[in-house]
């Protein structure tokens, strides 16, 4: 880089207030990466940022779901990960310590280091948790530029995969490490509760791990209709029945699942997700409910006397290598649930989108080079 560069950056500044600023872009250091941010996906998980529901994170350049390619590297870093200018490549959300006890047996997810008192972004998730006052300030993907250092997880992507389908990289890993948690083994039926973006992940992610029979389970009927190109085989509209467990056992030809992968993220979908399963069968709770949301169970009737095993699985760890997998393949049409992108300036629009669930939105994401609004379906 020869001349200095800036970023734009959208920040959060405060509760309900968006910015848009501009950073200066250090050169980086011997082992850091610079990644140019080619898509960012909005999660539901940046809304909830923004209404101040998680932490207090501001003043924040958020986004966690980016894709780009290297604008720039040290030369420890092109050594160490075997990368130089213009390889396309995602980064992990989790920046993980690499020496607590979680990080080295694997559950970098779960990464105990928080060193924030220290100006350490270590153990913090990009776009959610490192605050834009942490030097460089480049820990977000709304953003044109952002800042990978030593620790940081960089995955190479294909170079000939389209940045609309790669963008889907994160939840896809989301979705995948999901469906290695319920330890889903070939031929086994699995039922998926909450048909977003990351449910109809989750359905082609079971698909691909061998599933026998794959029902879709939830209560918009417009997703419920893309179920079956990612991988199901039937769905279960839960407001259009009075016996869910009657309507579950049907759809998989009078048995229940072996294995049940919440991603609804309400306590209803959960509480479903244990009683649907077959006795003795495996839940995975993948769905953020948001701050302090209880969920009640019948000790007896729900968990004892049917003995399920109920995992949580949280962010991605392990799930990014599967997911560029099944995105090379092209098995599934991954590329359309991206129906509309945005600019950097036009922030408040795709959220407003993203609320009022409105044109059919399924994915939004960001384009950081443009500053018009292109529609797509
Ligand atoms: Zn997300
Ligand atoms: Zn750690």
């Amino acid at each position: 880089m020869s001349s200095p560069l800036v970023s734009r950056q959208v920040v959060f500044a405060d509760r309900d207030v968006i910015e848009l600023a501009q950073a200066s872009v250090p050169e980086p250091g011997r082992d850091d990466v610079l990644v140019r941010v080619a898509l960012v996906g909005i999660c539901a998980t940046d809304l909830h940022l923004l209404a101040g529901h998680i932490g207090d994170p501001f003043p924040l350049v958020p986004g966690h779901e980016f894709v780009g390619e290297v604008a720039a590297i040290g030369e420890n870093a092109a050594a160490v990960r075997g990368l130089s200018v213009g390889d396309h490549v995602a980064v992990e959300m989790l920046l993980p310590c690499r020496s607590c006890a979680r990080c080295r047996e694997g559950r970098y997810n779960l990464c105990e280091r928080d060193d924030m008192a220290a100006g350490l972004p270590f153990g913090r998730q990009y776009g959610v948790n490192i605050p834009r006052t942490v030097s460089p300030g480049l820990w977000g993907g709304y953003a044109e530029y952002l800042h990978a250092p030593a620790d940081a997880i960089v995955h190479r992507l294909p170079a000939d995969l389209p940045w609309e389908r790669a963008v889907l990289v994160e939840p896809l890993a989301v979705a995948s490490r999901a469906v290695a948690r319920g330890r889903v083994r070939p031929g086994e039926n699995v039922a998926v509760i909450g048909p977003g973006p990351v449910g109809l992940l989750i359905a082609a992610a079971a698909r691909a791990a061998g599933a026998g029979r794959v029902v879709m389970i939830g209560t918009r009927a417009q997703r419920l209709g893309l179920a079956g190109r990612f991988g199901a085989d039937a769905v279960v509209n839960s407001r259009e029945t009075d016996d869910l467990a009657g309507a579950v056992r049907e759809a998989f030809g009078d048995t229940l699942p072996d294995v049940v992968i919440e991603i609804a993220g309400v306590a209803a979908a959960q509480q479903d997700a244990v009683r649907l399963v077959r006795r003795g069968g495996r839940v995975v709770l993948a769905g953020a409910c948001g701050a302090a949301v209880p969920v009640t169970f019948h000790a007896d009737e729900d968990l004892l006397t049917r003995e399920p095993d109920i995992v949580p699985s949280f962010l991605s760890a392990g799930g990014f290598e599967p997911a560029i997998a099944l995105l090379s393949r092209g098995e599934f049409p991954f590329e359309t649930l991206v129906t509309h992108r945005f600019g950097l300036d036009e922030v408040a629009d795709a959220f407003a989108l993203i609320r009022d669930r409105s044109d059919g939105v399924i994915k939004a994401v960001l384009d950081p080079r443009t500053t018009q609004k292109e529609t797509r379906r």
